[in-house]
């Protein structure tokens, strides 16, 4: 096993690898900007090391200062977490070619998948369904055209390097197409420096659901199961699930078998997540992440198996040790994304925070590097902590949920803290009859 890692994150992630690492006797490297030299992964980690200014691109995406880090400390792995360089193949490769273990995928991987059009190609092949749609890059407007005449308007220009919903357009009918293909084009170029895009059917009314898998390297693949992350807005989650309240479990082991096994095929190793829409009890894929996600957290709850531990142990070359039969979920989990915005407005909203008070009892989780006095920088993500609670049921989680955020104090700040509490009071969010549509209207209907 590994006797040092460094952290290549920061906030929240940070800590929870941090965590994971601990409890294996495995000693930690934090890394940190100027910006976050107080910040909560510094304090708890077993050494820490400056790599640069504020600015994420000088700092945590500064990949010749964090292999600097892992050198002058003696590390033998990096975890990248999530976000930063988490799913850049080329920072996987210069950590292997520096000689550290890369606590995730191989790099060819990792670019096949950031590739959205080369990773619905491999699932293709791999049998697993797919969201109807162009077989790969458009390459003019009359084949864009040509396209959406043969699956059927309304269609998504989606970008081959996309990622947080960027350059991504709907096109109703056919007078829209030519405006939705030139903007989402535009988009792509100037988020990812690529304007390679790719149409698919457009559903009106699908979930968002996820399965989360875990490889060894010795062939063995094995998933735990669904998250439901259809609560988003502006394509970004703000509540997930798990299970699903929509998917039966024939229906998940159908999926998961179909997935584990197209995995294992191509060598995957490490944890990923098959990112799906479902609708008419149809899974599409629509792209897969090659590290540990946000939302993970409520997949531990329900399998009561600690995902970082396994990411480590697989990345020491370790077997997973179970199998899929030796899988089971119990009970029901949900998250809460609390962000530094504002509840209405979702305007940004850094600065002091006076006085944190996180909640507790029977079944309450929170991940968070928030502590009383400490100052959310405003140069990173807004997450400022995530609330995880798991009940025996939907119904227990739903009320464990409204009584935890009940107890929680961010005080200083304006956070999402409301609105995720009149998300959990809601009739038709308790009923679990939703779909990737609905949060953006429940936020909308507030005069
Ligand atoms: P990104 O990588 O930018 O997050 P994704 O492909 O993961 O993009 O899609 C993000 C979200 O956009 C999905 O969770 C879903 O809400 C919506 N979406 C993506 N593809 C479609 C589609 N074909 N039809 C309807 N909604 C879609």
């Amino acid at each position: 096993m590994f006797k040092k890692v460094l952290i290549a994150n920061r906030g929240e992630i940070a800590l929870r690898v941090h965590r994971a690492c601990q409890e294996m006797a495995i000693r930690t490297v934090a890394v940190h900007s100027t910006a976050d030299a107080t910040a909560m992964h510094v304090r708890l980690a077993d050494e820490s090391v400056c790599i640069g200014p504020p600015a994420a691109r000088d700092s945590y995406l500064n990949v010749a200062a964090i292999l600097s880090a892992a050198s002058i400390t003696g590390a033998d792995a990096i975890h990248p977490g999530y976000g930063f360089l988490s799913e850049n193949a080329s920072f996987a490769e210069m950590v292997e070619a520096h000689g550290f273990a890369f606590i995730g995928p191989t790099a060819e991987h990792i670019r096949m998948m950031g590739d959205k059009i080369a990773a619905k190609d491999a699932m293709r092949r791999l049998g697993v369904p797919l969201v109807p749609g162009s077989d790969g890059a458009l390459e003019s407007l009359e084949e864009a055209r040509a396209v959406a005449e043969r699956i059927m308007y309304p269609v998504l220009i989606k970008a081959a390097a996309g990622g947080g919903g960027r350059g991504m357009k709907v096109a109703h009918s056919a007078d829209e197409l030519e405006e939705a293909w030139r903007v989402a084009r535009t988009e792509a170029k100037a988020a990812f420096g690529n304007d390679a895009v790719y149409m698919e059917k457009y559903l009106d009314r699908p979930r968002h659901i996820e399965l989360q898998v875990m490889a060894d390297m010795h062939g063995n693949v094995v998933h735990f199961g669904e998250r439901d992350c259809s609560l988003q807005r502006r394509h970004q989650k703000l509540v997930e699930e798990a299970g699903s309240p929509a998917l039966t479990a024939a229906e998940r082991e159908a999926i998961g078998a179909q997935v584990t096994q197209g995995l294992s095929k191509l060598g995957y190793r490490n944890a990923g997540t098959l990112e799906f829409l479902w609708q008419d009890g149809q899974f599409s894929f629509i792209e897969m992440n090659t590290r540990l996600q946000v939302e993970h957290p409520v997949t531990e709850m329900v399998c009561g198996v600690d995902l970082v531990k396994e990411q480590l142990r697989v990345a020491a070359g370790e077997r997973l040790g179970y199998a899929q039969e030796d899988i089971s979920f119990t009970g029901h989990a949900i998250e809460c994304r609390i962000t530094a915005e504002d509840p209405e407005s979702f305007a940004p909203s850094p600065g002091r925070v006076n006085t944190y008070h996180a909640p507790g009892g029977l079944g309450v989780r929170v991940d968070s590097a928030l502590y009383s006095g400490y100052a959310v920088p405003p140069h990173y993500d807004s997450l400022v902590a995530k609330l995880v609670v798991h009940g025996k049921s939907r119904a227990e989680a739903i009320s464990r949920m409204r009584r935890a955020l009940s107890e929680m104090v961010v005080d200083g700040i304006r956070t999402t803290l409301p609105l995720h509490q009149r998300i959990m009071e809601d009739p038709q969010f308790q009923s679990g009859d939703y779909t990737i549509h609905w949060l953006e209207r429940f936020v909308g209907l507030r005069g």
